[in-house]
C-alpha cells in the first residue's frame, strides 16, 4: 500500500510533466473503484496548475476545481505511449495534451473524486499533521494522543496525530526512535515523541530521495521502482540481524498486520514506559 514517499514519488512525476498542461480527454473504462468515479467530462479543458499532496491523498488543482486521488491498496499512474492497448485493469486514462497518463488498480480501492470545499474541509478535519508542519512539537503529539492505551503503532497508521506512514515507515520509524511498536502511545513522554518525530521525518526524507519503496506495484510515473527497500532496517527482515545490534528482528501480529522490531533496541526494558 503506498504510504506518504511513494505518494511523494508520484506526485512529483505527475507535477514535472503535467503542470501548466490542459485535460484534453478523459476515458473512464471502469468507475467502479472504492467509489463510482462521477463524469469527468466536465473537466476536459481545464488547466492543471499545480499537484500537491495531504497525507497519502493527491490534490490536482485545476483552473477551475480540485480533483482528490488516493491510490488505496495498488493503485499507479504510469505514462503510455497512445498506441499501447489499455490492460484489464487500466480503469482510466487522462489525456493531457501530448501526455496520456494511465490509472492502473487491480484492487479498485483507489479514489478519484471531485472536491469542493466543504469536502476540502471535512478532509482536512479528520487527517493529522503533515511531518513537516511546524505546529506539530512533541507536547503537541503528546497532547493529541486521545487513546492513551492505544499501541504507539496503532496510533501512528491511524494518522490522527501525524499522517503518512503505514505499515513499512511506521516500523523504521519506532525502530530508529529504539521504540517498542506495542507501547501504549500514552506513555511516550515529550522526549520519546521527539525522537520519534524526528526519526519519522528522516525516514521519509530518504525514502522520498530514492523514490519510496517498491515491494509488489509501487512505480513512480515513468515506471520506475523505489529503491528504499535496500534500506529498511527491519521491515520484512524476520531472522536476519538488527543492523544496530545484530539481534534477530523478529515480526509479530499487531491488529492483523507484522510487525517488525529489535526485541533488543526497542526493549521495553530500555526506555520508562
Ligand atoms: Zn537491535
Amino acid at each position: 500500500m503506498p504510504e506518504l514517499p511513494e505518494v511523494e514519488a508520484v506526485r512529483r512525476g505527475l507535477e514535472d510533466r503535467l503542470v501548466g498542461k490542459s485535460l484534453t480527454e478523459v476515458r473512464v473504462r471502469e468507475p467502479r473503484l472504492r467509489r463510482p468515479v462521477p463524469p469527468l467530462s466536465p473537466w476536459v479543458g481545464r488547466r492543471l496548475l499545480r499537484v500537491e499532496r495531504r497525507g497519502k491523498y493527491l490534490l490536482w488543482r485545476f483552473d477551475e476545481g480540485t480533483l482528490l486521488v488516493h491510490l488505496g491498496m495498488s493503485g499507479h499512474f504510469a505514462f503510455a505511449a497512445p498506441e499501447v492497448p489499455p490492460g484489464r485493469h487500466d480503469h482510466v486514462d487522462f489525456l493531457f495534451e501530448e501526455n496520456l497518463l494511465r490509472y492502473t488498480d487491480p484492487r479498485r480501492f483507489g479514489l478519484i473524486l471531485p472536491l469542493d470545499a466543504a469536502a476540502e474541509r471535512a478532509l482536512e478535519a479528520r487527517l493529522g499533521l503533515e511531518p513537516w508542519d511546524a505546529r506539530l512539537t512533541p507536547a503537541l503529539a503528546r497532547e493529541r494522543v486521545q487513546e492513551r492505551r492505544r499501541a504507539i503503532k496503532e496510533v501512528l497508521l491511524a494518522g490522527d496525530v501525524v499522517v503518512g506512514a503505514g505499515n513499512i515507515y511506521a516500523c523504521e520509524a519506532l525502530f530508529h526512535a529504539g521504540i517498542h511498536p506495542d507501547r501504549p502511545a500514552g506513555t511516550l513522554g515529550e522526549e520519546d515523541w521527539a525522537r520519534l518525530l524526528a526519526a519519522l521525518r528522516a525516514v521519509f526524507e530518504a525514502a522520498i530521495a530514492a523514490g519510496g519503496t517498491t515491494l509488489r506495484d509501487h512505480r513512480t510515473v515513468e515506471g520506475k521502482g523505489g529503491e528504499y527497500r535496500d534500506r529498511l532496517a527491519v521491515y520484512g527482515r524476520e531472522g536476519e540481524p538488527c543492523p544496530r545490534c545484530a539481534a534477530p528482528v523478529r515480526r509479530v501480529l499487531q491488529g492483523g498486520r507484522s510487525t517488525f522490531f529489535c526485541p533488543v533496541c526497542q526493549s521495553p526494558g530500555r526506555a520508562a514506559w
